[in-house]
């Protein structure tokens, strides 16, 4: 594993699904400074791994599918996290992707039975197709209340909130969170000077 891996690891990349990954490849650092990891090298060979997608065979990446799903996950990302419904747009969108043929099968997993997907033809549709999935499966029998953005506006970075009373605000209690703490203090120690 290449130190860049090790970096996406560390910032929650290839830990909750495909579809957080996806959303979270347009990244903000916690000023605002925006990075576009689809069109790096870095990332995809990453993602790919992470999720053991088979490696498309010499096709290209399909750059404008890609965003285009992307952006309807943090549409749908933005309305779930304000207490609202994923908007009909972005539905259309996520059924989209989701339309590929293949046929459902049974595999003997290490964990048991388990009934699967398998595309027709593997490649780029099919990995948009289980990103989709990812998160249909996420509101279909997740808790989609539990879709968060980081409160801070400049970082907006999305997570999937494990905790028991879903009470994180933050992407990390280091960064955006300890901003925060600090910038509350500030605020406090010059309204005791003004005093
Ligand atoms: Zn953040």
């Amino acid at each position: 594993m290449n130190a860049s891996h090790k970096r996406f690891l560390a910032q929650g990349h290839g830990k909750t699904g495909p579809w957080v990954d996806l959303v979270n490849s347009e990244e903000w650092d916690t000023y605002g400074e925006r990075t576009d990891h689809l069109s790096g090298p870095v990332w995809v060979p990453f993602f790919l791994r992470q999720w053991r997608f088979a490696k498309p065979s010499r096709t290209a990446r399909p750059i404008r599918k890609l965003k285009t799903l992307r952006a309807a996950l943090r549409k749908s990302c933005e309305a779930l996290s304000a207490g609202r419904r994923v908007p009909p747009a972005e539905m259309r969108v996520l059924n989209q992707a989701l339309n590929v043929t293949g046929k459902r099968q049974l595999f003997e997993r290490q964990n048991g039975l388990r009934l699967e997907f398998v595309p027709a033809r593997s490649g780029w549709d099919s990995i948009l197709a289980e990103t989709a999935r990812s998160f249909a499966e996420t509101l279909a029998g997740g808790e989609p209340r539990r879709i968060k953005i980081c409160r801070n506006d400049d970082c907006r970075w999305v997570f999937y909130d494990r905790t028991k009373g879903r009470t994180r605000c933050w992407c990390s209690d280091k960064s955006c969170g300890n901003r925060e703490r600090v910038r509350r203090s500030r605020a406090r120690s010059k309204r005791l000077l003004a005093l």
